[in-house]
């Protein structure tokens, strides 16, 4: 059966120690009160070796933002998949929507790094979704076809490792939320494009997170729906109480 998760995505928030103090808080809070679903921090790339340090593995994991389209070599600044790796992360996330609009990633850039992370063992959280105008359109579930189109050319046994993230792009960062009703019908739209690709089996095995907007006060009529298996959050993950809120709505 797949597995309810729910994971921040930092983004460009906290500096080390900052970074440092809030994933201890977290952990001990996990420790002291076990989650019902899979936790996981994203963070940005250099808190990710002195929070691996500090996780108990049994409650808490570790994952990058982002990873390099190349293995290695001269492309300053970037941040391979390898090095993640080496860090103790565990996870990544790939294809957000910030990285899209402002760093220009594309289907054929999200399938190298996609390829790349698995090949280093970083199980990827693979982000797809709609922007206002598409969803206005009622465009919604050609968008998502189309950017599956990054991860469709996997193995089924790669395919497998996959996380999913729908982020409707509308309610990142807006306050505006889906609803459940929108939620449920976009998920369950996506796991029949993984059907219809994989076969109902890995279908039925993939995790599909909602991400935008979710905070304590929506996330347990969103994560009740079938087809909606946990969540992907952004500024609700760098405060502890909410982010503990959100992981409760598992219990
Ligand atoms: C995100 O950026 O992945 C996200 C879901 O952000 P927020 O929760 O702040 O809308």
């Amino acid at each position: 059966m797949r597995k309810n998760i729910v994971a921040g995505n930092w983004k460009m928030n906290k500096n080390l120690q900052e970074g440092i103090a809030l994933a201890k808080e977290l952990n001990v809070a996990l420790v002291a009160d076990k989650p019902n679903c899979e936790v996981i921090i994203c963070t940005p790339f250099i808190h990710l070796a002195s929070v691996a340090d500090i996780v108990d593995p049994a409650v808490l994991a570790v994952g990058a933002e982002n990873c390099a389209d190349k293995v290695s070599g001269a492309y300053t600044g970037e941040v391979s998949a390898e090095m993640v790796a080496s860090t103790g992360a565990k996870y990544v996330i790939l294809g957000h929507s910030e990285r899209r609009a402002y760093y220009h990633e594309n289907v054929e850039i999200l399938a190298e790094k996609t390829k790349l992370a698995l090949a280093n063992r970083l199980k990827p959280i693979f982000c797809i979704g709609e922007v206002l105008e598409e969803r206005e359109a009622n465009k919604q579930n050609e968008v998502v076809a189309a950017q599956l189109a990054s991860v469709f050319s996997l193995s089924p046994e790669d395919f497998s490792k996959i996380i999913l993230a729908y982020e409707p792009v509308w309610a990142i960062g807006t306050g505006k939320t889906a609803t459940p009703e929108q939620a449920q019908e976009i998920h369950a739209h996506i796991r029949s494009l993984v059907a219809a690709k994989y076969g109902s089996e890995i279908a039925e095995n993939t995790s599909i997170l909602y991400g935008g907007s979710c905070k304590p006060s929506n996330a347990k009529e969103l994560f009740a729906n079938p087809d909606v298996d946990g969540g992907l959050i952004g500024g609700a993950a760098l405060q502890v109480a909410d982010f503990k809120g959100i992981i409760d709505a598992f219990k």
